[in-house]
C-alpha cells in the first residue's frame, strides 16, 4: 500500500509498478503459461490489447461476445479506427476466412451468455498462417480448463472480477502473453495510458486463486447436475451448458415476463449481475439495455456457486413453478 517508494529498487513509483500485482501475475502467468499483465479491469485489459491493433486495420469478433467488448469493437468501428468483421465464434472457416489481412482475432470462449464454443487450436493455426494475431477472453473457463496460449493463441485475457477472485468483492482484470516483445509494449501502455490495477484488488484475487481449483471443481459439479435437472424438467424450453465451467444459461416455457419473476423471487441464487462467485447469482440478461438483441428475451444466464446442490435445486424448482 504504497504510492512512492524509495529509489534503488524495482519500482519508484506506484504507477509503474507494486508487490501486490507482481503476485498475482506470477501465479496467473504461471496457470497460463506465459507472463501475465493485471489491470484496473477486464474491460481496461482488453482496452490494452484493443490500443495496439493498427490504424484502420481489422479486427475479427464473436457476434455473442461479452457485450462491453462489442459495445467497444463498435464504438471504435464506428469512429474508423478499426474495420470490424463480426463472425460466429463456433463456425471455425468463417472465422478463419475472416482472419485473412485483419490485425487480430478476438475470441471468447465459452461466450458471455450464448456459451458457445470456439475451436481455439484450428482458428490459431488458420489465424497464424494469415499473420494475424489471435486473443482469447479465458474468463468463463479460467486456465484450468483451458490453456489458449498451448493451443496457439498469442494473448490471454480475463474479468479476474469473475471465477479467478471467486467472491465478488473484485474488479480486475489481466493480460498474458508468452511474447517477451508484447509484454513490453503492453506494460509500457498500462503505466502510459494508467489503467493500473490497486494493490488491494491483486492482493484480494490472488488470496481468491489459492482455492480456485476447489471452488470450480465443486461449482462446476453443481452445474452439470443442474443442466442435467434442467434438461429434464417440462417448465424449461431451452438449456445451454458446453459441458464445463460454471456458467448454465436457459429459457423457461412461460417467457421472459415470468423469467424475470422467477429470478427476483430466489432465496438461495442471488438475483445480481456478474458471475463466477462462491454464490450463485442469475439474471434475465436482456433486463440490461445494453444486450445485444441475439441473446433471448427470456434467457436466464445462472451463474453456479458452491452451495448444496439440493438447496440450488428446491429454489430453481420453486421459483420456476410459482413463476410458470
Ligand atoms: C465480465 C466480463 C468482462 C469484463 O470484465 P470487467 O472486469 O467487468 O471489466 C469481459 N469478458 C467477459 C467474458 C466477462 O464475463
Amino acid at each position: 500500500m504504497a504510492s512512492a517508494l524509495v529509489p534503488g529498487g524495482d519500482s519508484e513509483y506506484g504507477r509503474h509498478g507494486n508487490p501486490a500485482w507482481a503476485a498475482f501475475e506470477a501465479i496467473l502467468g504461471t496457470l497460463e503459461g506465459g507472463r501475465a499483465l493485471a489491470f484496473s479491469s477486464g474491460m481496461a485489459a482488453a482496452t490494452a490489447l484493443f490500443d495496439l491493433v493498427p490504424l484502420g486495420a481489422a479486427v475479427v469478433a464473436p457476434s455473442g461476445a461479452y457485450n462491453g467488448t462489442l459495445t467497444q469493437l463498435r464504438d471504435r468501428a464506428r469512429r474508423k479506427l478499426i474495420e470490424l468483421r463480426i463472425v460466429d465464434i463456433s463456425d471455425t472457416a468463417a472465422v478463419v476466412a475472416a482472419a485473412d489481412d485483419a490485425a487480430l482475432v478476438w475470441i471468447e470462449s465459452p461466450t458471455n451468455p450464448g456459451l458457445d464454443v470456439a475451436d481455439i487450436e484450428a482458428i490459431s493455426r488458420g489465424a497464424a498462417s494469415a499473420g494475424t494475431a489471435v486473443a482469447v477472453d479465458n474468463t468463463f473457463a479460467t486456465p484450468l480448463r483451458q490453456r489458449p496460449l498451448e493451443l496457439g493463441a498469442d494473448f490471454v485475457v480475463h474479468s479476474a472480477s469473475k471465477l479467478l477472485s471467486g467472491h465478488s468483492d473484485v474488479v480486475l482484470g489481466a493480460v498474458v502473453t508468452d511474447s517477451d516483445r508484447a509484454y513490453r509494449a503492453i506494460e509500457a501502455r498500462r503505466t502510459t495510458m494508467g489503467a493500473i490495477p490497486g494493490a488491494m484488488e491483486t492482493w484480494l484475487a490472488a488470496r481468491g486463486m489459492r482455492t480456485l481449483a476447489v471452488r470450480l471443481d465443486r461449482a462446476e459439479a453443481n452445474a452439470r447436475e443442474l443442466h442435467r435437472r434442467l434438461e429434464a424438467s417440462p417448465l424449461v424450453s431451452s438449456v445451454r451448458y458446453p459441458g464445463f465451467g460454471t456458467v448454465v444459461s436457459f429459457e423457461i416455457t412461460a417467457g421472459p415476463k415470468a423469467a424475470q419473476t422467477m429470478t427476483e423471487t430466489s432465496e438461495v441464487i442471488v438475483y445480481a449481475t456478474s458471475l463466477g462467485g462462491v454464490e450463485s447469482t442469475w439474471e434475465r440478461r436482456r433486463r440490461n439495455p445494453a444486450e445485444p438483441h441475439s441473446v433471448p428475451e427470456g434467457l436466464v444466464r445462472l451463474s453456479v456457486g458452491i452451495e448444496d446442490i439440493d438447496d440450488l435445486w428446491a429454489d430453481l424448482e420453486r421459483t420456476m413453478t410459482s413463476a410458470s
